[in-house]
């Protein structure tokens, strides 16, 4: 079986077009095409986990957070990006990330798994996405062939060819929000002068793609209980949050990872407390009395995702090796 097997399991439930602009999920390193030899499931692609898949043999990494965020231009390993970088391609291993595409999704994807072991019901998208775009512009018909072909490298685009005039050809493009910057430099950089795009949200946003998650409890709880449940189901040392407001808590809103910015809407939906990591101190007063807000750690937060990986590809595939790394990658420790 060949790796891009694995991959295509994984795309299936997260596809990659998903995933925000700012982010680079997808094949890291690796040969899409080799054989593959097992896997090893974790949060990040350390070193230590890229050690552990080379003592199993696997050579197959699959992460949440890609390893790589931003271009590198050297790799001399003077950092720990590019030491997990050299160390893989040395050995043959592919490094996979299903990041805020896995993020994004409804079903199986991070916050659905949250929500399962906080035993929330009714759940749905906290903040769902216009996941299309359409831009549209007029260009010189001698300029079709060009405009063509730099739009060609680009996936899961439509392109539809209107002729208004000789002169000028109309050109519309149907694309995922995450193409619409590649589109749009695609255009303009063929063109002897700039274009005017318009650029048109397409309607009725995808229920099921988007940004956190919000359910209910069976029945309300109070505030300090509900916290403690969700540090023993979470598995998280320290929950740090604002003051208690006395009411009880039914209406939950989460998001894995950094979530602060929908606060604002786990607050227009009335939730009663929203729970996510890394907030930072001047953003708990945004709470204002309006809604309990419990960071439980940013690690603690997503790493059940790993569950995630090996229910989706244990699924499908019932003799494949598949490893939970046994490295702890969080890089914060908390001295109790
Ligand atoms: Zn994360």
């Amino acid at each position: 079986m060949k790796i891009q097997s694995i991959l295509h399991a994984l795309e299936e439930v997260a596809p990659p077009v998903y995933q925000e602009g700012y982010d680079n999920a997808g094949l890291i390193t690796g040969n899409a095409q080799a054989e593959v030899s097992g896997a090893v499931l974790c949060l990040d692609a350390t070193e230590a986990v890229i050690d552990e898949a080379i003592a199993l043999h696997c050579n197959l990494v699959i992460a949440h957070h890609p390893i790589v965020f931003k271009a590198i231009k050297r790799f001399t390993g003077k950092n720990y990006v590019e030491r997990v970088i050299i160390k893989a391609i040395k050995h043959d291993i592919a490094i996979y990330a299903a990041h805020t595409n896995l993020d994004n999704v409804f079903h199986k994807g991070v916050n659905a798994k949250i929500a399962e072991r906080l035993g929330l019901s009714e759940t749905r998208i906290l903040a769902p996405k216009q996941v299309w775009k359409k831009l549209r512009t007029q260009i010189p018909a001698d300029h079709r062939v060009q405009v063509g072909e730099a739009l060609s490298g680009i996936s899961d685009i439509r392109i539809f060819w209107s002729a208004p005039s000789e002169e000028t050809l109309g050109l519309e493009v149907t694309a995922p929000q995450a193409r619409e910057y590649a589109v749009q430099q695609a255009i303009q950089s063929v063109l002897p002068q700039p274009v005017f795009l318009e650029i048109f949200a397409l309607e009725s946003p995808t229920a099921d793609i988007g940004s956190g998650m919000i359910g209910r409890l069976p029945h309300p709880v109070q505030e300090e209980h509900f916290l403690r449940l969700v540090k023993e189901k979470m598995n998280t040392a320290v929950i740090r949050h604002t003051p208690f407001l006395g009411n009880p808590i039914q209406k939950v809103a989460l998001c894995g990872g950094a979530g602060g910015f929908l606060l604002p809407q786990a607050i227009a939906q009335g939730a009663d407390i929203f729970i996510t990591g890394d907030y930072k101190y001047h953003e708990f007063f945004d709470a204002d009395g309006r809604i309990l807000i419990a960071d439980i750690g940013h690690f603690e937060s997503e790493q059940f995702t790993i569950e995630l990986f090996y229910e989706i590809l244990s699924e499908k595939f019932h003799n494949f090796a598949l490893h939970y790394t046994k490295v702890n990658t969080n890089p914060v420790r908390y001295l109790i």
